[in-house]
C-alpha cells in the first residue's frame, strides 16, 4: 500500500517535472523576458547594423558609428 502511494507520487512528480513543472514556469518566463527584452532591443543595443564597408552585421552597441554610418571595426573606417 505504502509502496503504491510512493510509486504514484513518483509518477505524478515525474509528470509534473516533464510537463507542468517545466513548461509552465519557462513559458511564463520566456514571455515576460521576451517582452522586456524586445522593448529594450528596439530602443537600442541588440539591433544588428551592417558595416558600411565589408557588410558584416554587428551588434549596434559594438559597432562604430562614424559620419552617419556604421562600421564593424576600426579597420573598416574610412581613412
Ligand atoms: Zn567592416
Amino acid at each position: 500500500m505504502l509502496l503504491k502511494l510512493i510509486l504514484i507520487g513518483a509518477v505524478l512528480y515525474g509528470l509534473y517535472r516533464l510537463t507542468g513543472g517545466r513548461l509552465l514556469p519557462e513559458g511564463g518566463f520566456k514571455r515576460a523576458g521576451k517582452n522586456g527584452k524586445k522593448s529594450e532591443a528596439e530602443s537600442d543595443d541588440d539591433t544588428l547594423v551592417e558595416c558600411e564597408k565589408c557588410s558584416t552585421y554587428v551588434v549596434k552597441k559594438e559597432a562604430i558609428f562614424y559620419k552617419g554610418k556604421y562600421y564593424c571595426s576600426r579597420e573598416c573606417l574610412p581613412k
